[in-house]
């Protein structure tokens, strides 16, 4: 560890993977200097941001955990025991996410986390904030930022942890060249369901989701009792966010397709007017280093689809391996960086590719009986076989790579099709073939891992 106590390590983004990233390294004896081009959310509402809550899951609690904060987000955190559908006929039926024994997601508020994170940072004695000072460019043959009040700084090391718009990936891919930026035609509208006589408005402990095809709602809670509502939308067509452009055609559109959400918005066409429309995409680079002093994390280096709420869980795990990785290698970064590079890069675009099945599913399929039956069966054979675990469960309530996830999941897919055949219920499930089939895949699937 003593290696550690010469480094001088330069963070731009003091957001979530910023702030958890410069408290891992400071607690090594690291020297952290930390730039956030936005004022110190502790002392301002710096407000404009998205995504006001967050479903965190077993990922992002464990990284936490391993900077001591388990108990401080305990605080934070509203349990979500499934996802309550609200179908088009008005009626509601619940999923449970099929967790084992104190498992489970949870909704957690951006700002709450991230001022805790920042704090957590402070508390190590080692982080220096520079806040109001925006990264503008990196000159990656002077080790240089330049900041976007003029200044010029050096820097020795240097993570960019400056989201999915980040400028250090921009001057990155100055000299590495190949990006891929694959934008949804979807958007999203952030909405407020504010509680209802003093009581939250929905059943708290779910995770909402009113699914309509082409598009749909999800509401998380807050702990002010209020729900926040995103409505993920084509930016084109109709409907679309660009039709939707008179508070006549936005009731209407809820009238139509929300209309047990529509009492509940009370602030419906002032939000959607004025609230920003935010976009949607998966980033995906060559690589996320520059010789040994420069690279991405988090959403700057591998930004997903929201639609598996494994963003920035994905986010504090790549720090978390990042870290552990550097530790592992004496820090000795021009052997760390590749390394790291090469094992966590699979990980990331196995995220990519279950976010955007995830967004299929979620919109279309979570009201679509024989995947609902599908579903229930793999829930089942977890409860019935120990070791068996879903693909969402193994994302979400696991530290499993999230590729053997992928993998594992596209099995189970060809497993629970074979069980299910022809059957329309659970009831007319053979279920000893059912256990013999799952006991095979899982035997086979432990041999080969
Ligand atoms: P950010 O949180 O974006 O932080 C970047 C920081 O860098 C910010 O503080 C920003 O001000 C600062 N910055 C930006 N540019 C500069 C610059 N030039 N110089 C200096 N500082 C700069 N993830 C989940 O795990 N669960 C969810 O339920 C979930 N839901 C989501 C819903 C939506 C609608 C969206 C859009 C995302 C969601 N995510 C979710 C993803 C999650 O928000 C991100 O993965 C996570 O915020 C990534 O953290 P980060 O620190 O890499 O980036």
């Amino acid at each position: 560890m003593s290696l550690a106590k010469s480094e001088v390590v330069t963070i731009a983004g003091a957001g979530l993977a910023g702030a958890y990233l410069a408290t891992l390294l400071a607690e090594a004896g690291v020297t952290v200097n930390l730039y956030e081009s936005r004022p110190d959310m502790r002392q301002e509402n710096v407000g404009g941001g998205r995504s006001i809550n967050l479903a965190i899951s077993r990922r992002g609690l464990e990284a936490l955990a391993a900077v001591g904060l388990s108990q401080q987000v305990e605080a934070l955190l509203i349990p979500m025991k499934g996802r309550q559908i609200h179908q088009e006929s008005g009626g509601e039926t619940f999923q449970t996410y099929g967790a084992q024994a104190g498992e489970g997601i949870y909704s957690v508020s951006r700002s709450g986390l991230n001022r805790l994170l920042l704090d957590r940072a402070e508390a190590t004695g080692r982080v220096r904030f520079h806040f109001d000072s925006g990264v503008e460019s990196v000159d990656l043959d002077q080790k240089m930022l330049r900041l976007n009040n003029g200044s010029q700084v050096p820097y020795q090391r240097l993570v960019g942890t400056d989201g999915s718009g980040s400028m250090v990936r921009k001057s990155l891919l100055e000299k590495t060249g190949r990006f891929q930026a694959e934008m949804l035609d979807y958007g999203y509208k952030e909405l407020t369901v504010p509680p209802m006589q003093g009581n939250f408005a929905l059943e708290p402990h779910a995770l909402h989701i009113w699914p309509r095809h082409r598009f749909m709602l999800i509401a998380l809670p807050n702990p002010d009792k209020t729900f926040t509502g995103t409505l993920f939308l084509p930016h084109t067509g109709n409907p679309g966010f660009s039709s939707l452009d008179t508070s006549d055609a936005l009731q209407s559109f809820f009238e139509q397709n929300f209309a047990d959400a529509l009492p509940m918005i009370p602030e419906l066409g002032q939000e959607f007017f004025s609230n920003p429309t935010g976009v949607l995409g998966t980033i995906r680079l060559d690589t996320w280093h520059w010789q040994d002093h420069l690279v991405l994390m988090g959403d700057a280096a591998h930004g997903i689809v929201p639609f598996y709420g494994q963003g920035m869980n994905c986010a504090l795990e790549s720090c978390r391996q990042f870290f552990e990785n550097l530790k592992n290698h004496g820090f000795q970064w021009q052997n760390a960086l590749p390394d790291f590079v090469q094992n966590r890069k699979p990980q990331a675009d196995a995220i990519a590719q279950l976010a955007l099945k995830n967004f299929w599913e979620m919109q279309d399929h979570v009201a679509d009986e024989k995947f609902l039956l599908e579903k229930a069966v793999l829930n089942s054979l977890e409860g019935l076989i120990p070791g068996f675990r879903t693909e969402y469960s193994l994302v979400t309530f696991t530290e499993v790579p999230y590729d053997d996830a992928l993998e594992q999941g596209q099995e189970q897919k060809t497993l629970v099709k074979q069980i299910v055949g022809n059957a329309q219920s659970l009831g007319e499930i053979d279920w000893q073939n059912a256990e013999t089939l799952a006991r095979n895949y899982l035997n086979q699937h432990q041999l080969r891992s």
